[in-house]
């Protein structure tokens, strides 16, 4: 474990692990994967009992690629498993005497899912944040505001990471947005983390309240999490430009703790934990490994997480990732950014579409202002996608235009047909957490 030291002008937080070769990631994951699964069937009484239904047995892992004869585990197993021997469920591997933290998600439906931590699990997670902090660039000088809830959420003491890593760390919390503008401002602070669609939100509430966000305020570095916008580019590059600041997408899951992957200064990709999680990134239908590029389901496995192991966990979120060595130096994978969650997956004439690939487009032409809403619904069995977006000027003179380039933009880059409105400026409403821009009207979409 390391500490910070006054040495603020090196690259690394941990510099033999952060750049060590594939080949050692891999032994160092086959090690912690071994162990991982004995502790789980010899702890874990749905383990023990899910290893045997399925004929395996932690002994049969001799590589990696054995983690796929293990079965995987969902969402509403971990809500089952909970209900029925409340409050942890038997996926728990530790006594209740060792758990000194949870966190609670609700998903999309019923009670929320308990992801509890040992008093090591919770100082290996706040030593990582440390480390992903430090690899966006954050370092002991910055002052850095935490704008993420604390009621439960696992991305609250994710602040404690940035505390370990020497910054003046502001617990500032979800407060009305003057108000976080009065602490930056107060504060100067110089790092904020929110949501994509909050940074944006919070910097047009700035420029409405006569603030600079440039000028008044000090933030240099927004952190995202949460949301498909952070990874795309026209989204994190116009957040960007309203704030002076550079952004940077990190990934994270109750489930498994709070932030597991993060962009490194060059803001390409997401550098996974890969001491921390076991990636896979499967076909959705088929469950094979798709290529580097493709998209694909993101199945995680913890390597560490005594509390709660979770092995071979189906997280909903549709993914890329690539395999390319990255210029910071840091030789773990990258993913290239959540698509979106399978469930927003919006099937139109049979092509799959993600409301992120609309918010590329959306964002990109810098006659609109970026914000949209997506309507689908189905009209003598066939599909009719709506595209809502408002056009940046007052004057609607060239609306016509504006709705033509965006439906060829629409067209040529995922194939599909849309009706394209263009709406006054803000006509829509501006999201303030997890953004809701799809309205499905379609009944009997799945069935
Ligand atoms: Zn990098």
């Amino acid at each position: 474990m390391t500490t910070a030291s006054n040495t603020t002008d090196r690259p690394y937080w941990d510099e033999k692990l952060e750049t060590q070769s594939r080949a050692d990631w891999d032994a160092l994951k086959l090690d912690l994967l071994k162990k991982h699964l004995h502790h789980a069937y010899a702890n874990s009484p749905y383990y023990k009992a899910s290893f045997d239904a399925a004929g395996v047995h932690p002994d049969d892992v001799k590589s990696l690629a054995d983690i796929r004869r293990f079965p995987f585990i969902e969402k509403k197993v971990l809500r089952e498993r909970q209900e029925a021997l409340p409050p942890f469920g038997d996926l728990v591997a530790v006594p209740e005497r060792d758990i000194v933290y949870i966190s609670a998600s609700s998903g999309s439906t019923g009670v929320p899912t308990a992801s509890p931590f040992t008093a090591q699990d919770f100082d290996d997670w706040m030593d990582y944040e440390a480390r992903q902090f430090w690899s966006s660039g954050l370092r002991p000088e910055d002052r850095y505001c935490h704008s993420l809830n604390f009621s439960l959420f696992v991305g609250g003491p994710c602040v404690l990471g940035a505390q370990k890593l020497g910054a003046l760390s502001i617990h500032a919390g979800t407060v009305p947005s003057e108000r976080l503008l009065a602490i930056a401002k107060q504060f100067q602070a110089t790092a904020i983390w929110t949501t994509p669609s909050y940074a944006w939100y919070l910097g047009e509430t700035a420029v409405k309240e006569g603030i600079d966000p440039k000028k008044d305020l000090a933030i240099k570095r927004i952190f995202v999490a949460g949301e498909p916008g952070g990874s795309i580019p026209e989204t994190r590059q116009r957040i960007e430009a309203l704030w002076g600041a550079k952004v940077y997408d990190y990934y994270g899951l109750s489930d498994i703790f709070g932030s597991c992957a993060g962009m490194c200064e060059e803001q390409h990709g997401l550098h996974w934990a890969e001491d921390h999680i076991l990636v896979e990134v499967l076909d959705p239908e088929t469950q094979e490994p798709v290529a580097e590029g493709e998209r694909g389901e993101l199945v995680l496995t913890t390597l560490k997480k005594a509390a709660r192991p979770m092995i071979r966990f189906r997280t909903g979120d549709i993914v890329s990732f690539t395999n390319e060595p990255c210029t910071c130096g840091r030789t773990s994978q990258r993913m290239l950014g959540t698509h979106g969650r399978l469930d927003d997956m919006l099937i139109i004439k049979g092509v799959n579409i993600f409301p992120s690939d609309i918010e590329a487009i959306a964002r990109k032409d810098h006659d609109l202002t970026g914000e949209y809403k997506l309507i689908v619904e189905r009209d003598n069995h066939l599909d009719i996608l709506t595209v809502e977006i408002e056009r940046a000027a007052a004057d609607a003179s060239r609306d016509a235009e504006l709705a033509h380039r965006f439906a060829g933009h629409l067209k040529s880059i995922t194939g599909v047909s849309a009706r394209i409105v263009i709406l006054p400026p803000d006509t829509l409403p501006r999201a303030t957490h997890k953004a809701k821009r799809v309205e499905d009207r379609r009944s009997g979409v799945w069935g």
